[in-house]
């Protein structure tokens, strides 16, 4: 999917800019938020092919920005993977029954984020909604 446009939705700055680099260097376009609210905004204006969303962001929280996503018409088809300080397992299943398409653990392996959201994406458009 190079080429796409991801939206990396992440209030710490170091964690951003790493994502975005590495994603950058692999070839997508980035849009970058610090908030879940910024973030809502772009993914409306600028329809991402795919979002990376925070879980603990200030103000509205992921899963509660993921809902938002979801409920609008304009944004519901957009695959959303959670980047997630938990490890916990039970945190994991709560990710993915809350609607999210996948998730990543962070800190961020920037050698396999690329492909490990490459095949999320991919997954998720072979995936029925
Ligand atoms: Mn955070």
């Amino acid at each position: 999917m190079a080429g796409e446009l991801i939206l990396i939705i992440e209030d710490n700055d170091k964690n951003l800019k790493l994502v975005r680099d590495v994603l950058q260097f692999r070839g997508y376009r980035t849009l970058e938020a610090a908030t879940a609210e910024d973030g809502l905004t772009l993914a409306l204006n600028q329809r991402p092919d795919l979002i990376l969303m925070d879980i603990q962001l200030p103000g509205t929280d992921g899963v509660a920005a993921l809902r938002q996503l979801k409920a609008s018409s304009a944004t519901a088809v957009i695959p959303v993977i959670a980047l997630t300080a938990f490890a916990m397992k039970d945190d994991r299943q709560r990710f993915l029954e809350a609607g999210f398409d996948g998730y990543l653990d962070k800190p961020i392996n920037i050698k396999t984020v690329a492909e490990q959201v490459r095949q999320i994406y991919e997954r998720s458009r072979k995936t029925p909604r």
